[in-house]
């Protein structure tokens, strides 16, 4: 892997870039890991600034980006970016709900080089699928959408986030997985930012029905080796070490909002007393290896004890800085989600209230009060 110059020499540049292009989505997620407070279109960088941003992380040894929203299908300069980012010898993915993809829309990425879709769904009851994206009918073009990705000789992997309200259905998403033609499935357990944080009480699942889960996909990577491949993410909540929040801070991933602000992770723009910088002022190389920001929680200088003497700390390096900023105030803490956190009790105590009554959901949108609507559990 490449190096950094000078005093950069420890730091490797990023292996992907995170393209939000735009925070609207025509689906209401409620787990939606978006930051409560929206970007509206008027904020969204151009597609000059977009195009010069894909040039320079080529230019930093960046080999993937993702286009991501909200829904990148709502930008109607798509395309456009897409073919930028290939000709920058850039592999392309395209993270999108499929509901906005047509054909000519399809035929166009293909042509323009995308390499590769990742195409979420709700649920495999179209009702309740419904219900979940806050969307009529979202997931019948959501199939049509993956029919035209496979038609167009393109790899799928298929995301399904799973909570309370659906993961009875899990051994359907998988059969949905293998019928749309997936490679990749990821079954990803709902974690608890943004959103997802506000719905917690109606998305939340027993150990119990977590545990059938771990089982069913245990079972299933086993029957369909070769054939599927199956990602699986638990809740933080009810893990005793944390998962190494992406890759480490810093270290693998960097994230542009739709503003243009680069971040060390989608969710890091909620902690305070940061100077984030701002790609319509600081070039990507600057504020990869420069800004104070990317620095602040970078390798394993900044660790307080346990992490500081724990063999894992290159493992996981500490966990979530967003999640321990949460949790305790300070985003220099341990990630409660380690059993050997002092501040481990706190979320000891935020699983049990979140293991109260299904509350109502509340819908993501942008700018007007969170609007509300009946759940149901299967608990
Ligand atoms: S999680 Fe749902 S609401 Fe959020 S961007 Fe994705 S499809 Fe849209
Ligand atoms: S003490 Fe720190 S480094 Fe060790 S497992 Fe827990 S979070 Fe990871």
């Amino acid at each position: 892997m490449a190096l950094g110059e000078g005093t950069d020499t420890a730091i490797a540049p990023p292996l992907a870039l995170l393209a939000e292009l735009t925070h609207r989505c025509p689906l209401r997620c409620p787990y939606c890991s978006n930051p409560l407070a929206l970007e509206g279109a008027s904020h969204e960088l151009a597609t000059a600034d977009w195009q010069r941003i894909l040039r320079e992380a080529a230019a930093l040894g960046v080999l993937q980006v993702h286009f991501s929203g909200g829904e990148p299908l709502a930008r109607r300069d798509i395309v456009a970016l897409v073919a930028h980012a290939a000709a920058a010898s850039l592999y392309t993915n395209l993270i999108t709900s499929g509901v906005l993809l047509d054909q000519a829309k399809m035929a166009a990425l293909a042509a323009a080089g995308l390499d590769h879709v990742q195409l979420s769904v709700q649920d495999t009851d179209p009702a309740n699928a419904d219900r979940i994206a806050g969307l009529d009918d979202a997931h019948e073009k959501k199939l049509a959408a993956a029919a035209l990705v496979r038609a167009a000789g393109l790899p799928l992997t298929l995301n399904a986030v799973m909570h309370r309200q659906n993961l009875h259905h899990l051994p359907d998403v998988i059969e949905l997985a293998l019928r749309l033609g997936a490679q990749r499935l990821e079954v990803a357990h709902v974690q608890y930012y943004g959103w997802a944080l506000a719905n917690r009480r109606a998305l939340f699942p027993t150990y119990e029905a977590l545990a059938r889960a771990t089982e069913i996909v245990a079972a299933a990577r086993e029957r369909w080796k070769g054939v599927l491949a199956i990602d699986y993410v638990v809740p933080d909540y009810y893990a005793r070490r944390p998962k190494a929040c992406m890759g480490g801070w810093a270290r693998q991933f960097i994230n542009v909002s739709p503003a243009g602000t680069a971040l060390p992770c989608h969710a890091a723009e909620t902690l305070p007393g940061f100077a984030w910088p701002s790609l319509l002022t600081t070039s990507l190389d600057d504020a990869w290896y420069r800004s104070e920001a990317f620095n602040r929680y970078r390798g394993t200088g900044w660790m307080p004890e346990p992490c500081r003497s724990c063999e894992r700390r290159e493992i996981d390096w500490g966990g979530c800085r967003c999640q321990a900023f949460a949790f305790t105030g300070d985003a220099a803490r341990t990630d409660p989600a380690c059993a050997l956190a002092p501040d481990r009790p706190v979320l000891d105590a935020a699983r049990q209230d979140a293991l109260a009554p299904a509350a109502d959901f509340v819908y993501r949108q942008i700018g007007a009060a969170p609007a509300r609507a009946g759940v149901t559990s299967d608990r």
